[in-house]
Protein backbone atom coordinates (compact mmCIF):
# COMPACT_ATOMS: atom_id res chain seq x y z
CA UNK A 1 0.00 0.00 0.00
CA UNK A 2 1.39 3.04 -1.34
CA UNK A 3 1.59 5.66 1.95
CA UNK A 4 1.58 9.40 1.13
CA UNK A 5 3.75 11.54 3.78
CA UNK A 6 4.29 15.66 3.62
CA UNK A 7 7.41 16.84 1.62
CA UNK A 8 9.02 19.64 3.52
CA UNK A 9 12.38 20.95 3.16
CA UNK A 10 13.36 18.32 0.42
CA UNK A 11 12.26 14.75 2.93
CA UNK A 12 9.28 13.26 3.30
CA UNK A 13 7.95 13.85 6.88
CA UNK A 14 5.02 12.07 8.81
CA UNK A 15 2.11 14.44 9.39
CA UNK A 16 2.31 16.10 12.80
CA UNK A 17 -1.05 14.36 14.29
CA UNK A 18 0.36 11.26 12.46
CA UNK A 19 -3.26 11.43 11.07
CA UNK A 20 -3.86 9.61 7.33
CA UNK A 21 -6.92 9.31 5.51
CA UNK A 22 -7.75 6.86 2.72
CA UNK A 23 -7.49 7.71 -1.06
CA UNK A 24 -10.05 5.33 -3.35
CA UNK A 25 -10.18 4.47 -6.78
CA UNK A 26 -12.67 6.20 -8.87
CA UNK A 27 -13.55 3.60 -10.66
CA UNK A 28 -13.77 0.24 -8.00
CA UNK A 29 -13.99 1.98 -4.85
CA UNK A 30 -10.38 -0.07 -4.26
CA UNK A 31 -8.93 2.10 -1.22
CA UNK A 32 -4.95 3.17 -3.50
CA UNK A 33 -3.18 5.36 -0.92
CA UNK A 34 -3.17 6.23 2.41
CA UNK A 35 -2.18 9.85 2.66
CA UNK A 36 -1.01 12.21 5.05
CA UNK A 37 -4.33 13.97 6.38
CA UNK A 38 -2.44 17.26 7.23
CA UNK A 39 -3.13 20.04 10.06
CA UNK A 40 -2.38 23.87 10.11
CA UNK A 41 1.29 22.58 11.70
CA UNK A 42 2.38 20.71 8.44
CA UNK A 43 1.48 23.85 6.44
CA UNK A 44 3.04 25.98 8.29
CA UNK A 45 6.47 23.31 8.92
CA UNK A 46 6.27 23.72 4.42
CA UNK A 47 5.42 27.19 4.55
CA UNK A 48 8.26 28.20 6.96
CA UNK A 49 10.69 25.95 3.96
CA UNK A 50 9.61 27.51 1.40
CA UNK A 51 10.39 31.44 3.11
CA UNK A 52 13.73 30.26 4.23
CA UNK A 53 14.54 28.57 0.80
CA UNK A 54 13.21 31.37 -0.66
CA UNK A 55 16.36 33.91 0.37
CA UNK A 56 18.78 31.66 -1.65
CA UNK A 57 16.63 30.76 -4.56
CA UNK A 58 15.72 34.06 -5.26
CA UNK A 59 19.49 35.20 -5.73
CA UNK A 60 20.36 32.67 -8.04
CA UNK A 61 20.96 34.24 -11.82
CA UNK A 62 17.83 32.73 -13.71
CA UNK A 63 20.15 30.35 -16.11
CA UNK A 64 20.82 28.74 -12.60
CA UNK A 65 17.15 28.28 -11.63
CA UNK A 66 16.63 26.77 -15.75
CA UNK A 67 19.15 24.41 -15.33
CA UNK A 68 17.29 23.11 -11.93
CA UNK A 69 14.35 23.05 -14.08
CA UNK A 70 15.67 21.31 -16.78
CA UNK A 71 16.87 18.62 -14.29
CA UNK A 72 13.55 18.70 -13.14
CA UNK A 73 12.06 18.22 -16.64
CA UNK A 74 14.59 14.93 -17.65
CA UNK A 75 13.17 13.05 -14.69
CA UNK A 76 10.15 13.63 -15.12
CA UNK A 77 10.24 12.40 -18.56
CA UNK A 78 11.78 9.13 -16.97
CA UNK A 79 9.03 8.81 -14.59
CA UNK A 80 6.08 9.60 -17.61
CA UNK A 81 5.01 6.31 -17.12
CA UNK A 82 3.88 6.82 -13.47
CA UNK A 83 2.21 9.77 -14.11
CA UNK A 84 -0.25 8.65 -16.50
CA UNK A 85 -0.72 5.75 -14.25
CA UNK A 86 -1.89 7.44 -11.52
CA UNK A 87 -3.82 10.12 -13.45
CA UNK A 88 -5.73 7.09 -14.57
CA UNK A 89 -6.27 5.12 -11.60
CA UNK A 90 -7.21 8.22 -8.85
CA UNK A 91 -8.65 10.85 -11.07
CA UNK A 92 -10.55 8.33 -13.63
CA UNK A 93 -9.35 9.88 -16.64
CA UNK A 94 -9.32 7.94 -19.64
CA UNK A 95 -5.63 6.51 -21.46
CA UNK A 96 -5.61 9.54 -24.00
CA UNK A 97 -6.42 11.87 -21.56
CA UNK A 98 -3.59 10.86 -19.80
CA UNK A 99 -1.24 10.73 -22.52
CA UNK A 100 -2.22 14.38 -23.13
CA UNK A 101 -2.18 15.91 -19.60
CA UNK A 102 1.79 13.94 -19.55
CA UNK A 103 2.58 15.65 -23.18
CA UNK A 104 1.37 19.14 -21.97
CA UNK A 105 3.14 19.05 -18.70
CA UNK A 106 6.39 18.26 -20.43
CA UNK A 107 5.88 21.30 -22.86
CA UNK A 108 4.79 23.78 -19.39
CA UNK A 109 8.35 22.76 -18.09
CA UNK A 110 9.72 23.49 -21.06
CA UNK A 111 8.17 26.82 -21.04
CA UNK A 112 9.07 27.38 -17.25
CA UNK A 113 12.83 26.80 -18.56
CA UNK A 114 12.58 28.89 -21.67
CA UNK A 115 11.21 32.03 -20.22
CA UNK A 116 12.97 31.84 -16.89
CA UNK A 117 15.85 34.23 -18.18
CA UNK A 118 12.84 37.24 -20.11
CA UNK A 119 11.92 38.82 -17.45
CA UNK A 120 12.89 42.14 -18.28
CA UNK A 121 13.06 45.41 -16.06
CA UNK A 122 13.04 48.55 -17.53
CA UNK A 123 14.47 52.24 -17.41
CA UNK A 124 12.24 55.24 -17.65
CA UNK A 125 13.14 58.41 -18.58
CA UNK A 126 13.18 60.82 -15.04
CA UNK A 127 11.49 64.30 -15.10
CA UNK A 128 14.13 65.24 -12.45
CA UNK A 129 17.85 66.05 -13.62
CA UNK A 130 20.46 63.41 -13.00
CA UNK A 131 18.34 61.04 -12.07
CA UNK A 132 17.89 57.25 -13.29
CA UNK A 133 14.76 55.29 -12.76
CA UNK A 134 14.97 51.84 -13.03
CA UNK A 135 12.14 48.96 -12.83
CA UNK A 136 13.60 45.95 -10.99
CA UNK A 137 10.92 42.85 -11.36
CA UNK A 138 11.17 40.66 -8.30
CA UNK A 139 9.99 37.51 -7.30
CA UNK A 140 6.74 38.49 -4.54
CA UNK A 141 8.13 35.27 -2.25
CA UNK A 142 6.64 31.99 -1.11
CA UNK A 143 3.53 31.23 -3.44
CA UNK A 144 0.29 29.14 -2.39
CA UNK A 145 -0.33 26.76 -4.90
CA UNK A 146 -3.60 24.66 -4.51
CA UNK A 147 -5.03 22.77 -7.21
CA UNK A 148 -8.43 20.59 -8.41
CA UNK A 149 -8.91 16.94 -9.40
CA UNK A 150 -9.68 16.94 -12.92
CA UNK A 151 -6.11 18.34 -14.02
CA UNK A 152 -4.07 17.50 -11.35
CA UNK A 153 -0.70 17.54 -12.62
CA UNK A 154 -0.39 20.15 -15.71
CA UNK A 155 -2.77 22.82 -13.53
CA UNK A 156 -0.12 22.01 -10.61
CA UNK A 157 3.05 21.93 -12.66
CA UNK A 158 2.27 25.07 -14.55
CA UNK A 159 1.59 27.37 -11.51
CA UNK A 160 4.41 25.53 -9.70
CA UNK A 161 7.19 25.33 -12.40
CA UNK A 162 5.89 29.34 -13.62
CA UNK A 163 6.60 30.26 -10.13
CA UNK A 164 9.67 28.66 -9.32
CA UNK A 165 11.30 30.12 -12.95
CA UNK A 166 10.64 33.72 -11.63
CA UNK A 167 12.38 32.87 -8.60
CA UNK A 168 9.46 32.32 -6.16
CA UNK A 169 9.27 29.61 -3.77
CA UNK A 170 6.13 27.54 -3.82
CA UNK A 171 3.71 25.50 -1.23
CA UNK A 172 1.76 23.22 -3.29
CA UNK A 173 -1.15 21.34 -2.03
CA UNK A 174 -3.73 18.72 -4.60
CA UNK A 175 -6.86 17.91 -4.18
CA UNK A 176 -7.87 15.53 -1.82
CA UNK A 177 -9.30 13.37 -4.49
CA UNK A 178 -5.60 13.28 -6.21
CA UNK A 179 -2.86 12.96 -3.91
CA UNK A 180 -1.06 10.53 -5.87
CA UNK A 181 0.05 12.73 -8.48
CA UNK A 182 1.13 15.12 -5.83
CA UNK A 183 3.23 12.49 -4.20
CA UNK A 184 5.23 11.94 -7.49
CA UNK A 185 5.79 15.79 -8.26
CA UNK A 186 7.23 15.28 -4.96
CA UNK A 187 9.25 12.74 -5.77
CA UNK A 188 10.57 14.50 -9.14
CA UNK A 189 11.68 17.49 -6.68
CA UNK A 190 13.44 15.74 -4.21
CA UNK A 191 15.75 14.56 -6.96
CA UNK A 192 16.07 17.72 -9.01
CA UNK A 193 15.65 20.91 -6.71
CA UNK A 194 17.32 22.22 -3.76
CA UNK A 195 15.70 21.61 -0.64
CA UNK A 196 12.71 23.22 0.38
CA UNK A 197 12.02 25.55 -2.87
CA UNK A 198 8.99 23.07 -3.45
CA UNK A 199 7.05 21.75 -0.63
CA UNK A 200 3.79 19.59 -0.42
CA UNK A 201 1.23 19.37 1.77
CA UNK A 202 -1.69 16.80 2.07
CA UNK A 203 -4.97 17.21 3.89
CA UNK A 204 -7.77 19.43 3.56
CA UNK A 205 -8.94 23.12 2.20
CA UNK A 206 -10.75 24.11 4.88
CA UNK A 207 -7.45 23.55 7.05
CA UNK A 208 -4.34 23.24 5.10
CA UNK A 209 -5.34 25.10 2.22
CA UNK A 210 -6.58 27.37 4.52
CA UNK A 211 -3.58 28.36 6.56
CA UNK A 212 -1.78 28.48 2.67
CA UNK A 213 -3.95 31.20 2.33
CA UNK A 214 -3.93 33.22 5.65
CA UNK A 215 0.01 32.59 6.45
CA UNK A 216 1.72 35.46 6.79
CA UNK A 217 4.78 34.13 5.19
CA UNK A 218 2.62 34.27 2.05
CA UNK A 219 2.99 36.87 -0.26
CA UNK A 220 1.09 34.99 -3.45
CA UNK A 221 -1.95 32.62 -4.07
CA UNK A 222 -2.40 30.76 -7.08
CA UNK A 223 -5.94 28.80 -7.15
CA UNK A 224 -7.38 26.50 -9.37
CA UNK A 225 -11.03 24.96 -8.51
CA UNK A 226 -14.68 26.28 -7.92
CA UNK A 227 -16.10 29.99 -8.00
CA UNK A 228 -17.49 29.63 -5.01
CA UNK A 229 -14.09 28.74 -3.43
CA UNK A 230 -12.64 31.46 -5.51
CA UNK A 231 -14.40 33.92 -3.85
CA UNK A 232 -14.03 32.72 -0.29
CA UNK A 233 -10.21 32.66 -1.33
CA UNK A 234 -9.91 36.16 -2.92
CA UNK A 235 -11.80 37.51 0.26
CA UNK A 236 -9.41 35.98 3.09
CA UNK A 237 -6.50 37.29 0.55
CA UNK A 238 -7.99 40.42 0.42
CA UNK A 239 -8.37 41.16 3.77
CA UNK A 240 -4.49 39.99 4.37
CA UNK A 241 -3.31 42.21 1.22
CA UNK A 242 -1.77 39.16 -0.45
CA UNK A 243 -2.56 38.70 -4.37
CA UNK A 244 -3.94 36.26 -5.64
CA UNK A 245 -4.74 34.90 -9.19
CA UNK A 246 -8.10 32.52 -10.14
CA UNK A 247 -8.41 30.12 -12.45
CA UNK A 248 -12.21 29.61 -11.66
CA UNK A 249 -15.47 27.54 -13.18
CA UNK A 250 -16.50 28.01 -16.86
CA UNK A 251 -19.92 27.39 -18.46
CA UNK A 252 -18.33 27.73 -22.05
CA UNK A 253 -20.56 28.14 -24.94
CA UNK A 254 -19.89 26.17 -28.35
CA UNK A 255 -21.76 28.08 -31.09
CA UNK A 256 -22.83 26.38 -34.39
CA UNK A 257 -24.14 28.25 -37.35
CA UNK A 258 -25.68 27.28 -40.35
CA UNK A 259 -23.00 27.27 -42.83
CA UNK A 260 -20.55 23.77 -41.52
CA UNK A 261 -20.28 20.18 -42.09
CA UNK A 262 -22.43 19.22 -39.91
CA UNK A 263 -20.99 16.09 -39.45
CA UNK A 264 -17.33 17.78 -38.73
CA UNK A 265 -19.37 20.13 -36.19
CA UNK A 266 -21.01 16.72 -34.83
CA UNK A 267 -17.62 14.86 -33.89
CA UNK A 268 -16.01 18.53 -32.48
CA UNK A 269 -18.95 19.01 -30.48
CA UNK A 270 -19.30 15.57 -28.72
CA UNK A 271 -15.08 15.82 -28.50
CA UNK A 272 -15.56 19.46 -26.85
CA UNK A 273 -18.52 18.68 -24.64
CA UNK A 274 -17.74 14.91 -23.31
CA UNK A 275 -13.94 14.37 -23.04
CA UNK A 276 -12.94 13.66 -19.19
CA UNK A 277 -16.31 13.02 -18.74
CA UNK A 278 -16.97 16.64 -19.43
CA UNK A 279 -15.15 17.61 -16.12
CA UNK A 280 -12.98 20.41 -17.67
CA UNK A 281 -13.02 23.65 -16.88
CA UNK A 282 -13.50 24.86 -20.66
CA UNK A 283 -15.64 22.36 -21.54
CA UNK A 284 -18.22 23.37 -24.42
CA UNK A 285 -20.88 22.69 -21.49
CA UNK A 286 -23.77 24.49 -23.65
CA UNK A 287 -24.23 23.65 -27.60
CA UNK A 288 -26.11 26.49 -29.68
CA UNK A 289 -27.30 25.53 -32.70
CA UNK A 290 -28.82 27.66 -35.77
CA UNK A 291 -32.07 26.62 -36.19
CA UNK A 292 -32.05 25.72 -39.93
CA UNK A 293 -29.76 22.85 -39.03
CA UNK A 294 -30.77 22.09 -35.26
CA UNK A 295 -32.80 19.05 -36.25
CA UNK A 296 -30.06 17.33 -38.48
CA UNK A 297 -27.49 18.49 -35.92
CA UNK A 298 -29.60 17.04 -32.58
CA UNK A 299 -30.24 13.84 -34.38
CA UNK A 300 -26.64 13.14 -35.13
CA UNK A 301 -25.14 14.41 -32.24
CA UNK A 302 -27.77 11.82 -30.61
CA UNK A 303 -26.33 8.93 -32.39
CA UNK A 304 -23.02 9.70 -31.64
CA UNK A 305 -22.86 10.34 -28.05
CA UNK A 306 -24.55 7.15 -27.68
CA UNK A 307 -22.11 5.09 -29.41
CA UNK A 308 -20.02 6.74 -26.76
CA UNK A 309 -18.18 3.69 -25.19
CA UNK A 310 -18.83 3.83 -21.70
CA UNK A 311 -16.13 1.83 -19.08
CA UNK A 312 -13.33 1.51 -17.44
CA UNK A 313 -10.46 4.16 -18.04
CA UNK A 314 -7.77 1.92 -18.54
CA UNK A 315 -9.55 -0.26 -21.67
CA UNK A 316 -7.67 1.18 -24.81
CA UNK A 317 -11.12 1.84 -26.73
CA UNK A 318 -12.80 3.47 -23.56
CA UNK A 319 -14.00 7.27 -24.66
CA UNK A 320 -15.68 7.94 -21.28
CA UNK A 321 -14.30 7.14 -17.56
CA UNK A 322 -16.17 7.26 -14.32
CA UNK A 323 -16.84 10.22 -12.42
CA UNK A 324 -14.53 11.53 -9.68
CA UNK A 325 -16.53 10.61 -7.02
CA UNK A 326 -20.34 10.12 -5.47
CA UNK A 327 -20.57 13.87 -4.41
CA UNK A 328 -20.50 14.50 -8.75
CA UNK A 329 -23.06 11.74 -9.46
CA UNK A 330 -25.54 13.31 -7.35
CA UNK A 331 -25.08 16.43 -9.15
CA UNK A 332 -25.29 15.20 -12.71
CA UNK A 333 -28.86 14.01 -11.22
CA UNK A 334 -29.93 16.98 -9.82
CA UNK A 335 -29.16 18.31 -13.37
CA UNK A 336 -31.03 15.74 -14.70
CA UNK A 337 -33.94 16.26 -12.43
CA UNK A 338 -34.48 20.05 -13.02
CA UNK A 339 -34.19 19.39 -16.77
CA UNK A 340 -37.13 16.91 -17.05
CA UNK A 341 -39.03 18.79 -14.20
CA UNK A 342 -38.87 22.11 -16.46
CA UNK A 343 -40.29 19.92 -19.26
CA UNK A 344 -36.80 19.37 -21.02
CA UNK A 345 -36.34 16.11 -23.15
CA UNK A 346 -33.46 13.73 -22.47
CA UNK A 347 -32.59 12.39 -25.71
CA UNK A 348 -29.45 10.20 -24.43
CA UNK A 349 -28.02 9.24 -21.50
CA UNK A 350 -29.58 10.17 -18.18
CA UNK A 351 -28.87 7.23 -15.95
CA UNK A 352 -25.43 6.02 -14.29
CA UNK A 353 -24.00 2.69 -12.54
CA UNK A 354 -21.81 3.30 -9.35
CA UNK A 355 -19.82 6.26 -10.80
CA UNK A 356 -20.07 5.74 -14.30
CA UNK A 357 -22.53 8.52 -15.89
CA UNK A 358 -24.01 7.95 -19.51
CA UNK A 359 -23.41 11.18 -21.76
CA UNK A 360 -26.92 12.75 -21.48
CA UNK A 361 -28.01 15.53 -23.79
CA UNK A 362 -30.90 17.87 -23.11
CA UNK A 363 -33.34 19.49 -25.78
CA UNK A 364 -36.00 21.80 -25.21
CA UNK A 365 -34.42 23.81 -22.68
CA UNK A 366 -34.91 27.30 -21.79
CA UNK A 367 -32.63 29.97 -20.06
CA UNK A 368 -34.18 29.25 -16.64
CA UNK A 369 -33.16 25.31 -16.48
CA UNK A 370 -30.10 24.95 -14.17
CA UNK A 371 -27.90 23.59 -16.72
CA UNK A 372 -28.20 26.77 -18.32
CA UNK A 373 -27.40 28.89 -15.44
CA UNK A 374 -24.59 27.12 -13.56
CA UNK A 375 -21.67 25.40 -14.43
CA UNK A 376 -22.18 21.53 -15.34
CA UNK A 377 -19.04 19.76 -13.87
CA UNK A 378 -19.73 16.48 -15.93
CA UNK A 379 -21.44 14.95 -18.91
CA UNK A 380 -24.71 16.44 -19.38
CA UNK A 381 -25.36 18.90 -21.75
CA UNK A 382 -27.92 21.03 -23.63
CA UNK A 383 -28.10 21.58 -26.95
CA UNK A 384 -30.34 24.57 -27.32
CA UNK A 385 -32.02 26.16 -30.65
CA UNK A 386 -31.02 30.10 -31.53
CA UNK A 387 -32.06 31.78 -35.08
CA UNK A 388 -30.23 35.24 -35.06
CA UNK A 389 -26.59 36.02 -33.90
CA UNK A 390 -27.86 38.45 -31.69
CA UNK A 391 -30.18 35.68 -30.03
CA UNK A 392 -26.90 33.63 -29.17
CA UNK A 393 -25.30 36.13 -28.21
CA UNK A 394 -27.52 36.91 -25.80
CA UNK A 395 -27.73 32.93 -24.62
CA UNK A 396 -23.92 32.91 -24.26
CA UNK A 397 -23.41 35.67 -22.36
CA UNK A 398 -26.49 34.99 -20.34
CA UNK A 399 -24.40 32.91 -16.94
CA UNK A 400 -22.21 34.65 -14.56
CA UNK A 401 -19.24 32.75 -16.21
CA UNK A 402 -16.76 34.31 -18.78
CA UNK A 403 -14.21 31.78 -19.83
CA UNK A 404 -14.05 30.53 -22.73
CA UNK A 405 -16.14 30.47 -25.84
CA UNK A 406 -16.01 29.04 -29.14
CA UNK A 407 -17.67 29.47 -32.90
CA UNK A 408 -18.43 27.24 -35.90
CA UNK A 409 -18.75 29.09 -39.07
CA UNK A 410 -16.92 29.53 -42.67
CA UNK A 411 -17.85 33.33 -42.83
CA UNK A 412 -15.33 35.54 -41.49
CA UNK A 413 -17.51 38.48 -40.79
CA UNK A 414 -19.94 36.06 -38.63
CA UNK A 415 -16.44 34.85 -36.69
CA UNK A 416 -15.73 38.27 -35.71
CA UNK A 417 -18.92 38.84 -34.54
CA UNK A 418 -18.64 36.28 -31.87
CA UNK A 419 -15.48 36.94 -31.44
CA UNK A 420 -15.93 40.79 -30.41
CA UNK A 421 -19.83 39.71 -28.45
CA UNK A 422 -19.26 36.76 -26.54
CA UNK A 423 -17.87 37.99 -22.97
CA UNK A 424 -15.05 35.35 -21.90
CA UNK A 425 -11.39 35.38 -21.49
CA UNK A 426 -10.57 32.88 -24.33
CA UNK A 427 -12.62 32.46 -27.49
CA UNK A 428 -11.81 29.99 -30.62
CA UNK A 429 -13.08 30.45 -33.68
CA UNK A 430 -13.51 26.77 -35.77
CA UNK A 431 -12.37 24.82 -32.89
CA UNK A 432 -13.32 23.55 -29.22
CA UNK A 433 -13.74 25.60 -26.07
CA UNK A 434 -10.69 23.97 -24.26
CA UNK A 435 -7.38 24.59 -26.05
CA UNK A 436 -4.86 25.54 -24.16
CA UNK A 437 -0.91 26.22 -24.72
CA UNK A 438 1.99 26.87 -22.16
CA UNK A 439 2.95 30.07 -23.45
CA UNK A 440 -0.17 31.97 -24.02
CA UNK A 441 -2.54 34.10 -21.46
CA UNK A 442 -4.90 31.49 -20.21
CA UNK A 443 -7.82 32.91 -17.89
CA UNK A 444 -11.48 34.08 -17.55
CA UNK A 445 -13.67 37.22 -16.59
CA UNK A 446 -17.00 37.73 -14.89
CA UNK A 447 -17.19 34.70 -12.35
CA UNK A 448 -14.37 32.36 -13.89
CA UNK A 449 -11.52 34.14 -12.46
CA UNK A 450 -8.99 36.84 -12.31
CA UNK A 451 -5.45 36.94 -13.66
CA UNK A 452 -4.06 35.16 -16.75
CA UNK A 453 -1.13 32.50 -16.32
CA UNK A 454 1.22 30.65 -19.08
CA UNK A 455 4.51 31.74 -20.27
CA UNK A 456 5.62 35.59 -19.26
CA UNK A 457 2.10 36.00 -18.53
CA UNK A 458 2.48 34.25 -15.07
CA UNK A 459 5.40 36.74 -14.37
CA UNK A 460 2.86 39.32 -14.40
CA UNK A 461 1.07 37.54 -11.26
CA UNK A 462 4.16 36.44 -9.21
CA UNK A 463 6.54 38.70 -9.77
CA UNK A 464 6.01 42.85 -8.53
CA UNK A 465 7.76 46.36 -10.10
CA UNK A 466 10.51 47.58 -7.73
CA UNK A 467 11.27 51.24 -8.54
CA UNK A 468 15.01 51.84 -7.90
CA UNK A 469 16.71 55.46 -8.50
CA UNK A 470 20.38 56.83 -8.71
CA UNK A 471 20.89 60.63 -8.89
CA UNK A 472 24.10 61.73 -9.74
CA UNK A 473 23.67 65.37 -9.14
CA UNK A 474 23.82 67.31 -5.81
CA UNK A 475 20.54 68.17 -4.87
CA UNK A 476 19.33 71.83 -3.21
CA UNK A 477 16.23 70.70 -0.54
CA UNK A 478 13.77 73.40 0.26
CA UNK A 479 15.03 72.46 4.43
CA UNK A 480 16.32 73.25 6.46
CA UNK A 481 15.93 77.07 5.74
CA UNK A 482 18.73 77.89 8.56
CA UNK A 483 21.44 75.88 6.50
CA UNK A 484 22.49 77.65 3.33
CA UNK A 485 24.09 75.27 0.76
CA UNK A 486 28.02 74.93 -0.48
CA UNK A 487 27.77 76.27 -3.96
CA UNK A 488 30.72 74.49 -6.05
P1 LIG B 1 -12.63 22.93 -5.33
O1 LIG B 1 -12.84 24.41 -5.30
O2 LIG B 1 -13.57 22.09 -4.55
O3 LIG B 1 -11.17 22.54 -4.79
C1 LIG B 1 -9.99 23.03 -5.41
C2 LIG B 1 -8.86 23.02 -4.39
O4 LIG B 1 -9.15 23.98 -3.37
C3 LIG B 1 -8.65 21.68 -3.68
O5 LIG B 1 -7.27 21.43 -3.52
C4 LIG B 1 -9.34 21.92 -2.34
O6 LIG B 1 -8.84 21.08 -1.31
C5 LIG B 1 -8.99 23.38 -2.09
N1 LIG B 1 -9.89 24.10 -1.17
C6 LIG B 1 -11.20 23.84 -0.92
N2 LIG B 1 -11.67 24.73 -0.02
C7 LIG B 1 -10.65 25.57 0.30
C8 LIG B 1 -10.52 26.68 1.18
N3 LIG B 1 -11.54 27.13 1.90
N4 LIG B 1 -9.31 27.30 1.27
C9 LIG B 1 -8.27 26.88 0.52
N5 LIG B 1 -8.34 25.81 -0.31
C10 LIG B 1 -9.51 25.17 -0.44
O7 LIG B 1 -12.61 22.51 -6.88
P2 LIG B 1 -12.57 21.03 -7.49
O8 LIG B 1 -13.90 20.38 -7.29
O9 LIG B 1 -11.35 20.35 -7.06
O10 LIG B 1 -12.39 21.38 -9.06
C11 LIG B 1 -13.45 21.59 -9.94
C12 LIG B 1 -13.60 23.06 -10.26
O11 LIG B 1 -12.36 23.57 -10.76
C13 LIG B 1 -14.62 23.34 -11.36
O12 LIG B 1 -15.42 24.43 -10.96
C14 LIG B 1 -13.76 23.73 -12.56
O13 LIG B 1 -14.39 24.56 -13.50
C15 LIG B 1 -12.61 24.41 -11.89
N6 LIG B 1 -11.45 24.42 -12.78
C16 LIG B 1 -11.08 25.63 -13.34
C17 LIG B 1 -10.01 25.67 -14.23
C18 LIG B 1 -9.59 26.97 -14.87
O14 LIG B 1 -8.47 27.03 -15.37
N7 LIG B 1 -10.42 28.01 -14.87
C19 LIG B 1 -9.31 24.50 -14.52
C20 LIG B 1 -9.70 23.30 -13.92
C21 LIG B 1 -10.78 23.27 -13.04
Amino acid sequence: MLRINHFINGEFVIPHGEDYKEKRSPNDGKVLAEVANGGREDAKRGIDAAYESHKSWSKLPPIKRAEYLSKFLEIYKSSVNTFQEYLIREAGGIKKKAWAETLFTERLISNAIEVARHVNGENIPSDSEGQLNIVFKKPKGVTSVITPWNYPLSISIKKVMHSLAFGNTVVLKTSSETPMTGYLIADVAQKSLPKGVLNVIFGSGSVVGDEMVTNKKVSHITFTGETVTGKEIASKAGGNLKSVTLELGGSDPLIIMDDVDIDYATRLAVFGAFFHQGQICTSSKRILVHERIYDRFVSRFMEAVNNLVVGDPELENTDIGPLINERQVSAMQEFVKDSQDRGGKIISGGKFKENYFYPTVVTDVDANFKIMKEEVFGPVRPVVRFSTKEEAIDIANSTEYGLSGAVLTNNINTALFFVENVEAGMFHVNDVTFLEESHIPFGGIKSSGLGREGGLYSARETMYDKWVTFTTRTKRFPIPASLKEKTN
